[in-house]
């Protein structure tokens, strides 16, 4: 799997630059590079499996597969599938290495499967090699700029709570609740009751915005930016 870095926020990352064309694949886009980098790259030996565009906002791409042991009870892959998610818009270049990392999983699933699963030694061999041998940048995860973490960001309209907090210090913070009133009152005697809170008021709003907190009657309190959160409340 192409995965996400854990703590994307800590890599506001410098690779994109913004002069560069962005796309977000699509089914005939992955299967024509399939055929094109299974020709070029892999001897043309990859069966062509079956491809699919999914909106995952956890990888870039993954490729799927069953596990059954053999009677030596050596592990045996079948059934792969390879996934490339269109929630982000990337490089032309950051989906094609997506697809090609992909495709080595699913070279060694089925050619070497004593070196799945994961980015074993035989993966990051393959993928130097790939890299040196056509000039690609194929990574073992991928790290998020700011653009493509707003996008794992749901922005349908949700119905929410959202409770405005004056701490004694000055500060202002916001929590959003669940829709239900013991939510609501539950997490304002807990918030009073710890002596550190002037006062909450509470708000309802459909606002995307508030889609990226947390919604739960945790005592806890969030500090966006004053600004643009003067702009959502
Ligand atoms: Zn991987």
């Amino acid at each position: 799997m192409a995965k996400l870095a854990k703590n994307p926020l800590r890599f506001f990352a410098t690779f994109m630059p913004c002069y560069c064309k962005l796309m977000k694949a699509d089914i005939a886009y992955v299967q024509e590079k399939f055929r094109e980098f299974n020709r070029l790259m892999f001897g043309g030996k990859l069966p062509e499996p079956p491809m699919t565009i999914t909106n995952a906002k956890t990888y870039f791409g993954v490729c799927a597969f069953r596990k059954h042991r053999k009677w030596n009870g050596r592990l045996e892959y079948s059934d792969f599938k390879i996934r490339i998610s269109r929630r982000f818009d990337l490089l032309q270049e950051e989906i094609d290495d997506t697809i090609i990392h992909e495709m080595i999983h699913y070279w060694i699933g089925l050619f070497s499967p004593a070196d799945m699963p994961g980015h074993s030694p035989l993966f990051r061999k393959m993928m130097k090699e790939i890299n040196q041998r056509f000039d690609r940048n194929i990574r073992v995860s991928h790290r998020l700029s700011a653009e493509q973490l707003e996008q794992t960001i749901d922005n349908r309209p949700k119905k929410h709570v959202v409770a405005r907090v004056m701490l004694k210090d000055g500060r202002i913070g916001i929590k959003v609740i669940p829709c239900m009133e013991r939510h609501i009152r539950r997490y304002q005697r807990g918030m009073m009751a710890s002596g550190k809170v002037s006062s909450i008021e509470f708000f309802q709003t459909t606002d995307p915005f508030f889609n990226r907190f947390p919604s739960s009657s945790a005592f806890t309190v969030y500090f966006p930016d004053p600004d643009v959160l003067a702009e959502h409340l």
